[in-house]
């Protein structure tokens, strides 16, 4: 698998006149070989030239966490060794050097004044056209973590919301999805509770959860290296009407956005199609974000689902229908689901219950 990958990136090097890609911190790397570097001062780095094996340029003392394959070299540097002129060196004939755009500018900055003569570029645009297009392993693997974000929102719908702090329900929430498979976390869970809502990234704190609250719960998991991503909005005991208006309205543009989904449109028409139906409503101006991200390795990436984004989209791209509605000192409310376009349409991964759900 990772021989053919970087099979397909050189190829792409060659059309694109790139003499040498080099990948570090970031999910470029374990696309490519299976290894994610952790982001230390210690460079951990890929070196990718247009032909022969790659060599994976590593910390010594890190090599015994990388699963060896024949796709690519592992070289390992011990700590008295100068790690960038072993990388530097690899590469000193190259003219124009793509690298991947999460690799810390200390060492692209060192990398520069080694090589005065050569140009910089971002991987970026070699990387994506292949991460955004999953095989239907990596469509598995997103399909099996999404499952256990919607048991976990399940089982979610069945916790006693009123009294509890949003950190206490977020540690749950944290905790179910790891019971549920997963190896790690996308991203801390958020749960944001009454006018906390109304901020979509909210780091669940101290407020203790209230009847009339809606609550917005947003969470995910890493299984085998593929993120879930999912939101549910619940409210703590009956809804006030504007709440269930909203809610309404919400769904039918999640709803909307889902159907609109599918192979030969542009990502910001799914965008437009969430957006046209919370606008008319007369929620337009509170729905602050775009509409959805791509999620794979990485749990924001290509393609994102924004106004502006013309990209046709393609069976086996995966991203988030997520739109919102915030009313700032009131309430806030998102649903979202990961889709993956197929030949007709779209796959939803997120099956849980949608409605408002009291608890
Ligand atoms: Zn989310
Ligand atoms: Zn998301």
């Amino acid at each position: 698998m990772y021989a053919h990958r970087i099979d397909s990136l050189q190829t792409a090097m060659t059309a694109a006149g790139v003499d040498a890609v080099l990948l570090s911190v970031g999910l470029d790397m374990p696309y490519f070989t299976g290894y994610e570097a952790m982001p230390l001062e210690r460079i951990t780095m890929l070196v990718v030239t247009p032909s022969g094996v790659p060599t994976l340029v590593v910390p010594e003392l890190e090599v015994p966490r990388v699963n060896p394959d024949p796709a690519f070299e592992i070289v390992g540097w011990a700590e008295n060794e100068d790690a960038l002129a072993i990388i530097s060196n690899q590469i000193d004939e190259a003219r124009l050097v793509a690298i991947g755009h999460q690799c810390w500018s200390g060492f692209l900055l060192d990398l520069q004044w080694r090589l005065p003569e050569t140009f910089w570029q971002s991987a970026t645009p070699l990387t994506r056209p292949m991460r955004m297009r999953k095989t239907s392993n990596e469509v598995s693997a997103l399909r099996a973590t999404a499952a256990s974000a919607d048991r976990v929102a399940v089982r979610l719908a069945r916790q006693v919301f009123a009294g509890r702090t949003e950190a206490d329900l977020a540690v749950w929430i944290e905790a179910a999805l790891r019971e549920e498979g997963n190896d790690a976390l996308s991203f801390p869970a958020i749960v944001a509770s009454g006018p906390n809502a109304a901020s979509p990234h909210h780091h669940g704190g101290s407020r203790v959860m209230q009847p009339g609250d809606t609550i917005v719960c947003d969470f995910g998991g890493r299984m085998n290296g593929y993120c879930s991503d999912t939101t549910r909005t619940f409210v703590v005991g009956e809804p006030s009407v504007k709440i269930s208006k909203a809610h309404a309205v919400l769904l039918e543009a999640q709803q909307a956005a889902v159907a609109a989904a599918r192979p030969g449109v542009t990502a910001e028409s799914v965008d437009r199609a969430a957006r046209n139906i919370i606008g008319a409503a007369g929620y337009g101006e509170y729905f602050i974000h775009r509409t959805g991200h791509g999620i794979g390795l990485d749990v924001h990436e290509h393609p994102y689902i924004v106004e502006g984004n013309d990209l046709i989209l393609e069976p086996g791209m995966a991203f988030s229908i997520e739109p919102g509605i915030y009313l700032p000192g009131e309430f806030g409310m998102r649903i979202e689901d990961i889709v993956v376009v197929t030949a007709g349409g779209v796959e939803n991964l997120n099956l849980s219950p949608r409605h408002l759900v009291s608890v």
